[in-house]
């Protein structure tokens, strides 16, 4: 399988080892036909603004845009997640956000980069240990539509969700080196 990161800007590199590492073929995404030819998309951490300028200038706004539409499973993870998201608080006026995931994100919430921190963080869908899940100038996911089913909340706040064969989390999975989220995200079909 053939999953594809897309890689204008952010963290890519750690998430194509972690794909190559659960037996996946991981390849960078930059190009329409390179999105075309993958089967599945992970959004990485980086700067949502940047990104959605990127894509835009890269001409995959619209082909993404029909792939999330065709079902195509994307993982957002942080700035891959306010991709993902229906609404985005405290974001720029022209950041284009996908709606995938019928979530209400704001950025930066937790402060600037001074307030990135680490934390052991359970997630029953991954089983035990928990996840040690790092988060740097990470969204607060603020509203959760129905159809979205959270699967780790941090004091409270979802953290890790899915709508379909949509996933986002505010945090960074690639970081940690637990290949627990990028497995299930490969393996699930849903
Ligand atoms: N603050 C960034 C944004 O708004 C997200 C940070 C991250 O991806 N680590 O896009």
């Amino acid at each position: 399988m053939k999953v594809g990161v897309l890689a204008l800007q952010g963290a890519t590199d750690l998430h194509l080892a972690a794909l190559s590492d659960v037996g996946a073929t991981g390849v960078p995404v930059r190009r329409p036909h390179e999105l075309a030819d993958v089967d599945r998309l992970i959004l990485p951490g980086g700067e949502s603004t940047t990104m959605s300028m990127m894509l835009d200038a890269a001409r995959l706004t619209e082909p993404l845009a029909e792939r999330l539409a065709d079902a195509m499973p994307v993982l957002g993870t942080c700035a891959g997640l306010l991709l993902l998201a229906a609404e985005v608080g405290d974001g720029r006026s022209d950041q284009r956000s996908f709606g995938a995931l019928d979530i209400g994100a704001r950025r930066n919430a937790y402060g600037p980069q001074t307030e990135s921190f680490e934390t052991d963080l359970p997630v029953a869908a991954l089983g035990s240990p928990p996840m040690r899940a790092i988060f740097i100038r990470s969204p607060i996911i603020e509203r959760v539509g129905a159809g979205v089913e959270v699967l780790a909340r941090l004091d409270g706040n979802p953290v890790l969700c899915r709508q379909g064969r949509a996933w986002g989390c505010t945090f960074h999975p690639e970081l940690s080196g637990d290949l627990r989220l990028h497995r299930l995200f490969c393996e699930e079909t849903a």
